[in-house]
């Protein structure tokens, strides 16, 4: 039965607890606010099920990219409504529009940020825009098997470890599901998001949230929260993330980059793309780069409006290392946890202000900013 000894050993993707033929296992959140499968020993009959399904257990092989792309929604409004260059959304409608379904992560009402599937353009919607927030599978890999033997077409995306869980959860390959992963910097705690909203709540009703603004630019985007608007360097919760200290353990030794996940497709962020050969477009309005890993996910792209230009996949990685390269663990990761534990508001504001850019820079852009208004 799963057994983690070692948090790093888990990326949270509740393949096991789906798979559990006696409903033996739920996740629970630990003191950090990550969740972790707990199992009902007095209930387990020892099937090793919930093993076979692990990703980290079992780790894919790594795979070359076939093909690389820089690309973009042509339509102005969806690309600078989504988080690089709206390629989710070209995907996403296609899906929808052939009678497909598609899952992805969305907030719920409570700005909980969960894993759900859609079969509208509208629940679709919902989708759109990195959420900087681990997200919730709940049956998603359940939802998705009944979907895809029932013959419908099945987009999952998610992250890499979320799109390993579900290949290793069906054990088996189906050629009307397409997978998409998000290249993957690494998840923030759930709980802390939950305990910063708290906090934000209380100077009024959240009522909005995007992590991805782009009303001061895709590089510069801004951070959203209620009626409140900064500079995404600019945000405790932001700034603790960026540097590593809320994320899950696990992502620091990430088994499921260079297309060991076994996803068709990985959507990033196009960075450094003016310094890319053959990229015309560089309005600062999002670009997206498209990694190919199977012959599935090129005919799929074949089946996609968008614009296409087919760029060196070694020049994307040269300005993006998360796609290949975990994350590094800050030396002051465990004291991080132990002050968040005790003064979790404090503690979020002390890391996040020591890896902001200094305060007269903060200040000068907000001036700027009032300006723009
Ligand atoms: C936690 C996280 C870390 C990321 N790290 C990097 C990085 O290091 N480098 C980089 O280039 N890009 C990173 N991205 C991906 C990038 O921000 C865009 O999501 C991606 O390029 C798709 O952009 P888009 O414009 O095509 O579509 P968008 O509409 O912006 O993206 C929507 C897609 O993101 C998925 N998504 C949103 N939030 C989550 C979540 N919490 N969990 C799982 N899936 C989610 C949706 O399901 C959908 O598939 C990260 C995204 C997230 C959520
Ligand atoms: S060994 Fe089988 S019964 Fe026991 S927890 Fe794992 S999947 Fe469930
Ligand atoms: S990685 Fe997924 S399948 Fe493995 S123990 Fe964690 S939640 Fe279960
Ligand atoms: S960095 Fe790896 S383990 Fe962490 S969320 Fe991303 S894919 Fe999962």
């Amino acid at each position: 039965m799963i057994d983690i000894q070692n948090k790093s050993d888990c990326c949270g993707c509740g393949g096991c607890v789906q798979r559990c033929p006696h409903g033996c296992i739920t996740m629970k959140e630990d003191e950090n606010g990550f969740l972790y499968p707990h199992v009902n020993k007095d209930a387990c009959i020892d099937c090793h099920l919930c093993e076979h399904v692990c990703p980290v257990l079992n780790e894919g092989e790594k795979r070359e990219t076939q093909a690389c792309f820089a690309a973009t929604h042509p339509d102005d409004a969806i690309r600078t409504a989504s988080s690089s260059g709206g390629i989710f959304s070209v995907f996403a409608h296609r899906v929808i529009g052939d009678g497909g379904v598609v899952f992805g992560a969305r907030f719920d009402e409570k700005w909980a940020v969960i894993h759900d599937v859609a079969d509208t353009i509208d629940k679709v919607n919902a989708f759109r825009g990195s959420k900087y927030v681990q997200s919730v599978m709940g049956d998603s890999f359940e939802k998705a098997e009944s979907f895809l033997k029932q013959g419908r077409e099945v987009l999952f995306t998610g992250t890499p470890c979320q799109i390993a869980g579900l290949k290793r959860f069906l054990n088996k390959d189906y050629p009307n599901l397409i997978t998409v992963e998000i290249a993957c910097h690494g998840v923030p705690s759930p709980g802390v998001w939950r305990d910063y909203l708290g906090m934000k709540g209380k100077g009024g009703v959240v009522n909005q949230v995007n992590f991805r603004d782009k009303s001061t630019g895709w590089r510069n985007y801004s951070v959203v929260i209620g009626n409140r608007a900064k500079p995404h360097d600019d945000d405790d919760y932001m700034a603790c993330f960026l540097a590593n200290y809320t994320m899950r353990p696990s992502c620091f030794t990430c088994p499921f980059k260079t297309g060991k996940s076994g996803a068709d497709i990985l959507i990033a962020d196009l960075w450094g793309a003016e310094k890319i050969q053959g990229i015309e477009v560089n309005d600062n309005k999002g670009i997206s780069a498209v990694l190919v890993y199977s012959d599935r996910g090129r005919s799929f792209l074949e089946k996609c409006e968008m614009n296409m230009t087919e760029v060196d996949v070694n020049s994307v990685l040269k300005h993006n290392r998360s796609i290949v390269e975990s994350a590094v663990k800050p030396a002051d990761y465990g004291v991080f946890w132990k002050k968040y534990c005790k003064r979790p508001m404090w503690t979020l504001r002390r890391y996040g202000t020591l890896t902001m850019p200094k305060l007269i820079v903060r200040a000068k852009r907000t001036v700027a900013r009032l300006i723009r208004r």
